[in-house]
């Protein structure tokens, strides 16, 4: 029924029921086993909301900013697809309401609609299709993945799914939908419900879209009355609903879904076949989650996971990523230990709880809250030996805190929390500091990739095997250049820079076990058979400290 076995394929997966059910994680699984089975695949996320990208929310609320490599500050599930995929992805894989109608509203402002009304519909749909397949032109994809944020029957992502509905008009047999929905088991009932879900391919229904493939999430797998019941209701059928239990570790998810050959349906509705199927080395990473050998237990000091009564922990999710892959890859099971910093603020001998961990990371973040906590809990890392590893403010804080306790300036700081230091450590990049004057805050900072080059013979130089490197960035404030030669001179060893505008992105102490810290994000370059060099050389020393 395809328009032609060349022509690109489209798979959208939406959500029915509720958000939070691992859309992202499914979006990317059936990409990876695509992909495995010989097909070029590209991802992209939809998110409904006015925000022109994920760079304004506060994590807490969205989640992490993923930063792509051309510097979009995008939704996490990016991060998601490009670890599954083994891919970068950049800008044109990710949009929102708010970048689609600010491109509309721009066109129009510039005539480009040559004297036309311009309507929601088609015009916003319209926009919606033409990103899509310029991000498959740019990919050079065959097969797209397009994952609608949200819960089909919200007015927010309607007109996304009515530019899902039109292109499948525009290419026939070209457009498959995924719904994943879920199926609660109410404790008082003890057993699992359908009808919501009945409910929701409807509400998708009379977006005038019938799913080909319903993905049934549930803490339980979907058994034969129910997938008869949910079959017989909706029109799609029970060989196309898929159980999707709950799993262990997100990274089962692809092989569940080769057991019910979900991939290859898939292909066969377009009248594709599978070119090859290998996903040995994905078994394998498998093996070694189920089989560890040791542990390793790594410290957190983060401030974004409360949430009412609930800890989230969405905001850090590529750092966690991070540590998993280093840990795996060791046949080492990672223990999390999450520490809120503020406690150390109130009480100092909580710092001794420190001495329980293998090693601690402070990871990004921005303002004052459970700063001097943090502060002190990298004192207490860098003094006792524990493995430290400071991501983007993590580097900035070891820097404040070697200046203060070091060096002896005792007020030092980053003029982010105290712009009247008398010892600015760390201090705005320049051409941040017009930013602020302006209010200009929406994607301005020192976003994506720089090259980076290494001091040979320093602990990041040995841990990437390479004095050259590109690493993602997302900061406004930076070490302060006047005050390097007396931070080098007391011990700091500046190990990595950007050479163009001199800027200290990586700083080491030469004699510790490990203390680094990065001014880039190496957690959006982990991937789950290749784990970031910065982190295994950190798990390394954190199970060498263990001897
Ligand atoms: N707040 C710091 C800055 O803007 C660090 C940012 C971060 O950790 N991503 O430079």
């Amino acid at each position: 029924m395809s328009t032609s076995k060349k022509s690109t394929k489209y798979v959208f997966i939406m959500g029915g029921v509720l958000s939070g059910l691992g859309k992202g994680v499914a979006t990317s699984s059936i990409g990876l086993l695509l992909q495995r089975k010989g097909y070029r695949v590209t991802s992209l996320k939809i998110d409904p909301y006015v925000n022109v990208d994920a760079g304004t929310m506060n994590p807490t609320e969205h989640g992490e900013v993923f930063v792509t490599k051309d510097g979009m500050e995008t939704d996490q599930d990016i991060g998601n697809y490009e670890r599954f995929l083994n891919t970068e992805l950049t800008k044109t894989n990710y949009m929102t309401t708010g970048s689609v109608y600010l491109s509309l509203i721009q066109a129009e402002r510039n005539l480009a609609f040559g004297g036309k009304q311009v309507e929601v519909v088609p015009h916003v749909p319209n926009e919606v299709i033409r990103r899509i397949r310029e991000a498959v032109k740019k990919s050079k994809a065959e097969i797209a993945l397009i994952e609608i944020g949200g819960t089909v029957g919200e007015y927010q992502n309607l007109l996304f799914l009515e530019a899902a509905r039109m292109l499948s008009q525009l290419q026939p047999g070209d457009v498959q939908y995924v719904l994943v929905s879920y199926l609660p088991i109410p404790g008082n009932l003890g057993e699992m419900k359908t009808k919501p879900t009945q409910y929701a391919v409807r509400t998708l229904n009379s977006a005038g879209i019938q799913p080909h493939f319903i993905l049934a999430r549930g803490s339980h797998a979907l058994d034969a009355p129910r997938r008869e019941r949910i079959a017989m209701n909706t029109g799609v059928p029970a060989k196309d609903i898929i159980s999707a239990p709950d799993v262990s570790s997100i990274y089962q998810i692809p092989l569940n879904f080769e057991k019910e050959h979900l991939a290859d349906k898939i292909l066969n509705n377009f009248g594709l076949k599978a070119r090859k199927n290998d996903l040995a080395d994905w078994k394998s990473l498998n093996r070694k989650i189920e089989n560890p050998k040791k542990k390793v237990r790594i410290g957190i000091a983060g401030k974004y996971f409360g949430s009412g009564d609930f800890t989230l922990l969405d905001a850090y999710i590529s750092v966690i990523e991070s540590i998993k892959h280093a840990a795996w890859a060791v046949h080492a099971k990672p223990e999390i230990v999450w520490i809120d910093s503020s406690e150390f603020e109130k009480n100092s001998s909580k710092l001794r709880g420190l001495d329980k961990l293998d090693g601690l990371i402070v990871p990004g973040g921005f303002g004052s809250r459970g700063i001097e906590g943090k502060i002190k809990a990298i004192q207490y890392a860098r003094e006792h030996k524990i493995p430290y590893f400071g991501l983007c403010y993590g580097m900035q804080l070891a820097v404040v805190e070697f200046a203060r306790h070091v060096l002896g300036w005792k007020d030092a700081n980053t003029t982010e929390i105290n712009p009247k230091t008398s010892h600015p450590v760390i201090h705005i990049l320049p051409e941040q500091e017009e930013k602020l004057k302006h209010k200009d805050y929406g994607g301005s900072m020192r976003l994506g990739e720089y090259p980076c080059k290494l001091k040979k013979d320093s602990v990041a130089a040995k841990a990437y095997g390479t004095q050259k490197i590109l690493e993602r960035h997302r900061h406004r404030y930076e070490l302060n250049n006047e005050y390097r030669p007396e931070l080098e001179k007391a011990g700091l060893l500046v190990s990595g820079t950007y050479t163009q505008k001199d800027l200290a992105e990586i700083v080491e102490l030469p004699g510790h076990p490990f203390f680094v810290g990065v001014q880039f994000h190496p957690e959006f370059l982990t991937r789950p058979t290749q784990a970031h060099p910065l982190f295994a050389a950190f798990v390394r020393a954190c199970l060498a400290k263990q001897k």
